[in-house]
């Protein structure tokens, strides 16, 4: 007998995915942390039944959320993730040579676990020198530290359970006193066609802090309902507007190899379809 994974993260909407075998599943101090192997992609973890991560298309989204922020700066010389826990999102800033980075992730047990069962997602990074990793909650954190970031990474889980914090006004507000000035923050913010209240809600939010609010987007085979937005907010309005070519040269000087990220991907994402708009315009009742 098969058995499945149904997520149903949305309402009116599962996704089922045939487990070949658990590799891991236990209640950490926060989550429900599961790692199974599926035929389709690979090793999966999934965190309060929600996917997180798998090993065969984590790269288009690890990659959109570390390159398209730091190559449209261009000057990044230190990254803060909050989350981000399996690893993916710092092996793809750390393939920029010149930056250091801060992992701040609340569940130690995700870090050990993803290190563990799924290496090609971290990649080594854990164990690269540049990154500093600290375990605490994201939200805690910023209000605390007083150290800045180039670029913040907001790679949580969604607005339930511990990651809901990582989506309020305050949370944001905290960010922003951590970033240096022309400094970026991108967020995980969910699949708009099944999640249009939290993305309204982070644009909003965001909105009232930054110069510079938007989105953009790329398709995660295993995220379900469609293409996910990853949020954008700056007061440095230039680096939505930078030229394919200068991402270019920024792109080959960084020498970094991809799967999915181009300039060309990188200046397309931020083209957003209408019915995204809407949910950006729409009245408030
Ligand atoms: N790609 C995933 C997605 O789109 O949902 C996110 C992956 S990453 C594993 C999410 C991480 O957020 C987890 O490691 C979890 O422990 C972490 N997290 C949740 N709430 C947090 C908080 N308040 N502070 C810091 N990390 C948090």
């Amino acid at each position: 007998m098969i058995e499945v994974f149904d997520e149903d993260l949305h309402a009116g909407v599962n996704l089922a995915l045939e487990v070949g075998e658990i590799l891991y599943r236990e209640k950490t101090e926060h989550q429900d942390l599961m790692i199974f192997e599926n035929n389709r992609f690979g090793r999966v973890m999934s965190l309060d039944g929600a996917v997180q991560t798998t090993e065969h298309d984590e790269f288009i989204y690890h990659e959109m959320f570390a390159h398209v922020p730091m190559l449209a700066h261009g000057k990044v010389e230190r990254v803060l993730i909050i989350g981000g826990g399996d690893g993916g999102a710092a092996c793809q800033v750390l393939k920029h040579k010149t930056v250091k980075a801060t992992l701040v992730d609340i569940d130690r047990t995700v870090i050990d676990l993803s290190a563990k069962y799924m290496p090609t997602v971290s990649d080594g990074a854990f164990d690269d020198p540049r990154l500093e990793i600290i375990v605490a909650d994201g939200c805690q954190f910023v209000k605390d530290t007083d150290q800045k970031w180039d670029v913040i990474i907001i790679d949580s889980t969604d607005p339930h359970g511990p990651g809901e914090v990582l989506y309020s006004a305050e949370f944001y507000a905290d960010c922003k006193t951590c970033l240096t000035d022309g400094g970026v923050i991108v967020t995980q913010n969910g699949v708009p066609f099944v999640q249009g209240e939290e993305l309204r809600n982070s644009y909003d939010r965001l909105g009232a802090l930054f110069a510079d609010v938007s989105f953009y987007m790329a398709a995660i085979p295993s995220y379900v309902g469609g293409a996910l937005a990853f949020g954008w907010a700056t007061d440095n309005k230039d680096l939505r507007k930078i030229e394919t070519g200068k991402l270019a040269e920024r792109f080959l000087d960084a020498d970094i190899e991809t799967g999915y990220y181009s300039p060309e991907i990188h200046q397309a994402a931020f083209v957003l379809p209408y019915f995204v708009q809407k949910i950006l315009t729409a009245e408030k009742d």
